[in-house]
């Protein structure tokens, strides 16, 4: 790398730009590998699609990149939208790793079912799933049903089932889901935000 005098990094400090092209890049950058390098960033030409971080109830808004690869959509990148009053760009540690919900290697793709005393995992698909969830939400029910407490108030609720609301949930779904839960009889409800 040429040397540098003081006059000429003087120079180069007060005219950014221009002072480069003045002393004639002393600094020895590659300014067109630079420029290249800008022009093939990986989310140049990306479809953005705008949406919300599923972890928590602070609700940031995220922008994902996609591009179509062999007629298939794929995900290069997900970040904090500037334009959000929420978090202005920002994401935390979770909400950061977001693009790990799609892209991770360990993500289970199917449902899984280890049936009782068994060791192993098996894939099903959702109507095996959906009415081995109804089955044994029924069978708690039936099971831990209390009509009346001890002091013979009429109580009617169940207490061997919990539910936890996920985060990502709209008001409405939250509403509905609680209905649903009450319903039921079931009186231990949480919601992953305040956990
Ligand atoms: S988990 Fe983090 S990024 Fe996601 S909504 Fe909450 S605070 Fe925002």
């Amino acid at each position: 790398m040429p040397e540098l005098t003081r006059r000429e990094f003087l120079k180069l400090g007060a005219g950014g730009a221009a002072g480069i092209a003045v002393v004639g890049n002393p600094l020895g950058f590659d300014l067109k590998a630079a420029k290249k390098r800008q022009i093939e960033s990986r989310i140049t030409g990306a479809k953005e699609s705008k949406s919300i971080c599923p972890y928590c109830a602070v609700g940031c808004a995220l922008i994902a990149y996609t591009k179509q690869v062999n007629g298939k959509t794929e995900i290069l990148q997900i970040e904090g939208d500037p334009d959000s009053p929420v978090n202005e760009g920002r994401l935390c540690p979770k909400g950061a790793s977001a693009m790990q919900l799609a892209t991770s290697s360990r993500r289970v793709e199917h449902p899984m079912y280890r049936a009782p005393g068994s060791t192993k995992w098996e894939v099903k698909d959702w109507d095996f799933v959906l009415d081995k969830i109804a089955q044994n939400i029924k069978a708690s029910r039936d099971n831990t049903f209390v009509a009346q407490d001890a002091s013979g108030n009429v109580v009617n609720r169940t207490e061997g089932i919990a539910f936890a609301g996920g985060a990502a949930f709209s008001s409405e779904e939250g509403y509905f889901a609680t209905k649903v839960m009450r319903g039921l009889g079931v009186v231990h409800l949480e919601q992953q935000a305040r956990v």
